[in-house]
């Protein structure tokens, strides 16, 4: 059977890990944790990177930040992981859902000005497939209408918007280190922020409420509880494990972009020869993506459901997501959708996601397009 992820393994990791075991610094912000930290903070020029224990808890942190509460609400797609919406409601705000755009399955930029109220505070922007959302629309509305701009760049580290990278753009940035994205420490993320006055307060939140980081700093002479917070930070073995994988970031990054080329030089001419028999991705001429994933859209439900069945059958292991968050049982419960669902539901339905990760064998590769043609051609 050929999975659909395996988890990035570059091979130096267990050397990294060796290294921060007989550092004897395995807590949080040891020496593999600012190693990381310099890397994306030079690479992607980012203000201040920290990492996290997750893209949910960069998200969290972001949310707080922003300075969500209750009675606020937060603009965000209903296409999206739970992690998106979970972090609005932790704050006591409510998710405001929005319409996608079919073409990249990222929130409509055109539709976000009429969802927004007296009591709109923020828009969070999904960078669904590593591609990037419409930015400079999104923070033309921001700025016109005073909204925060947080974007959820989990499946976007090494993708551009405009040559920025995405996690950059907005005021706050999160991405994931999950060992489904591009790039992992088995759990983890990292919050990325553009506007200093920021710092502190990640700082102080991400340390469990105390000024440590200050301390550490030297600026002051002892460290104290000082605002809400909680423990944000990962272990360093999990950095040591990540930097080993930012150390090959382009050589994983060129790997699953030939994977996607295969694919995308396989299925697209079927999308493009009029008959329309499936939809691929679209990568609009601002964006450099970063391969995270390489998705279809068949005819609608049922045809999902026989194609993902007759790849099983084929022993190509391939995966659906998301259910439109607007009609989960949570989203129901805590959120609303502004606007009409023109696209949410019809498109999510059609789309499945084929196997792909680092180090891909060009068999495997091949598998896959021949079992899929074999049902898109009968
Ligand atoms: C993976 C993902 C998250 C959550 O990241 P974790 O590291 O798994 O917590 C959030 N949002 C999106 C869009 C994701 O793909």
């Amino acid at each position: 059977m050929i999975p659909f992820n395996i988890p990035p393994y570059i091979g130096t990791e267990p050397d990294f890990l060796k290294e921060a075991i007989e550092n004897r610094k395995i807590c949080g912000d040891g020496p593999f944790t600012k190693k990381c930290h310099a890397w994306i903070e030079d690479r992607f020029g980012a203000q201040k990177a920290l990492l996290t224990t997750s893209g949910t808890t960069a998200l969290e942190m972001a949310a707080l930040l922003a300075g969500l509460k209750a009675g606020d609400e937060v603009l965000l797609p209903s296409f999206t992981f739970s992690s998106t919406a979970t972090a609005v409601v932790l704050t006591g705000a409510t998710p405001v859902f929005v319409d996608i755009r079919p073409d990249t399955m990222n929130i409509d930029e055109q539709k976000l000005e009429a969802a927004i109220t007296p009591r709109t505070r923020a828009i969070m922007a999904v960078h669904y497939a590593g591609v990037g959302c419409e930015m400079d629309t999104i923070l033309d509305i921001a700025r016109r209408h005073s909204l925060i701009v947080i974007e959820d760049a989990a499946q976007g580290v090494m993708s551009t918007y405009k040559g920025r990278a995405l996690g950059t753009i907005g005021d706050l940035g999160c991405y994931s280190f999950h060992e489904t994205k591009n790039y992992s420490m088995g759990e983890g993320g990292a919050l990325l922020i553009r506007d200093d006055k920021y710092n502190e307060p990640a700082e102080i939140l991400r340390e469990k409420g105390t000024n440590r980081a200050r301390f550490f700093r030297g600026q002051v002479d002892k460290y104290t509880w000082v605002d809400y917070g909680s423990s944000y930070l990962p272990s360093d073995l999990n950095a040591a494990y990540l930097w080993a994988q930012l150390c090959e970031a382009d050589r994983i990054n060129e790997s699953r972009l030939a994977v996607w080329k295969a694919y995308d030089d396989a299925f697209r001419p079927l999308a493009e020869d009029g008959e329309g028999r499936i939809d691929v991705p679209h990568i609009p001429a601002e964006c450099v993506h970063n391969a995270h994933m390489y998705y279809l859209k068949l005819r609608d439900l049922a045809d999902r459901t026989a194609f993902i069945a007759h790849m099983k059958e084929r022993g190509v292991s391939c995966v659906f997501h998301y259910v439109p968050l607007h009609s989960s049982p949570a989203g129901e419960r805590f959120g609303r959708m502004a606007g009409k669902d023109e696209y949410t539901t019809r498109e999510s339905d059609r789309l499945v996601r084929l196997p792909m990760y680092y180090g891909m064998a060009d068999a495997d590769r091949d598998r896959v397009i021949e079992a899929a043609m074999d049902y898109l051609k009968r």
